[in-house]
């Protein structure tokens, strides 16, 4: 018999974007299969994560989905759905809204952008005495050295990045960013429901890492005003007719249908998002919808990759801010391209 110790993970109530809760459950089993079934229920009190009134206030927490701890042996960071106590899905579970999990049909990568912060405010950013410190953007993107790559920087940033890989998460690629101490990871994932959550453990994971620094994790769409770049999550997509046949009209066609739909889209895209989408810093205006070819001031850049390969592979969502919560992202992007 083995002590287990899961670390059941939720998304609260809180509006616009819910936060990360974790419970411990400890359970003596003869073996783990990694298999979320295995694993039970659980009740809690809701009222104090902004979920149920203090009068009626039992839900369900329900596993679904499981993964190795990076660091603590015989434990596991388990995935979890709010559900009502009939088990209907909890209002605040956006989860549920998600249908296609189809591996083959659609597949998602995340452009996960992200500051550090320490005391509610980006590092290294004194606005007493902006402009003269830090130098204005331009060489921080991609950049090395300590103005960008401080010791703790690049110590944090690799260590979350084996974290994920560590966790089963596909990430894809990391790299500093424009705004200084701004970075990215990239996650990949050919299940819908699985990129967002490998989304959501991720950023689990650098929240629960950088405690020990004295850092948090900073996803405010604009987080320093002025001629600095803002944060974002670029949402590339395609489904099996991108990836598989070539056909131009088809890419059009979609980027149409997101037209129509910009409301939808903006409403779930982040909070504050208002703020970067200004038609500056590589963004479109947050009132105005545009397409085009290798085009960062689109709404939706086409990759001029796709292009140049007979209109085949992916689009990129450019409005999607940081601090979206990427279970509301792909639940309105699989409702808005359901008939592709
Ligand atoms: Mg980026």
């Amino acid at each position: 018999m083995t002590t287990f110790k899961f670390e059941y993970i939720w998304l609260d109530g809180y509006t616009p974007e819910p936060n990360l809760r974790w419970k411990t459950n400890i359970l003596h089993m003869d073996d783990f299969s990694w298999d979320h079934t295995q694993l039970p229920e659980r009740w809690f009190d809701w009222s104090s994560t902004g979920q149920a009134d203090w009068g009626s206030s039992d839900l369900v927490l329900l596993p679904v989905r499981c993964y190795p701890d990076p660091i603590r042996e015989n434990w596991r960071l388990v995935m979890c759905e709010v559900l009502n106590s009939d088990r209907t899905p909890h209002h605040s579970n956006a989860r549920s809204f998600i249908n296609n999990d189809d591996p083959n049909e659609w597949w998602f990568w995340f452009e996960q952008e992200y500051v550090l912060e320490r005391d509610a405010k980006p590092l290294w950013f004194p606005h007493e005495t902006y402009p003269s410190y830090p130098a204005p953007q331009g060489k921080y993107y991609c950049g090395v050295g300590y103005d960008q790559m401080t010791h703790i920087a690049r110590k944090v940033v690799e260590e979350h990045l084996d974290m994920c890989l560590y966790a089963w998460i596909d990430v894809t690629c990391i790299n500093a960013e424009v705004l200084k101490w701004q970075w990215e990871f990239c996650v990949l994932s050919k299940w819908a429901k699985k990129a967002w959550d490998d989304l959501w453990i991720a950023r689990y994971l650098m929240m629960r890492l950088w405690e020990g620094y004295g850092l948090d994790l900073n996803l405010i769409p604009k987080p320093v005003r002025w001629d600095w770049n803002g944060t974002w999550m670029h949402c590339n997509f395609s489904n099996k007719k991108m990836r598989d046949e070539w056909w131009e009209e088809y890419f059009i066609a979609i980027c149409e249908a997101l037209w129509n739909r910009v409301q939808e889209h903006i409403a779930v895209y982040g909070s504050g998002n208002e703020y970067r989408l200004t038609w500056h810093h590589e963004t479109q205006s947050i009132d105005q919808f545009s397409y085009g070819v290798s085009d960062r001031g689109a709404s939706i850049r086409i990759p001029l990759w796709t292009v140049d390969h007979w209109w085949k592979w992916r689009l990129e969502d450019r409005r999607v801010a940081a601090n979206a919560d990427p279970y509301k992202v792909v639940a309105v992007m699989l409702e808005t391209l359901h008939d592709f």
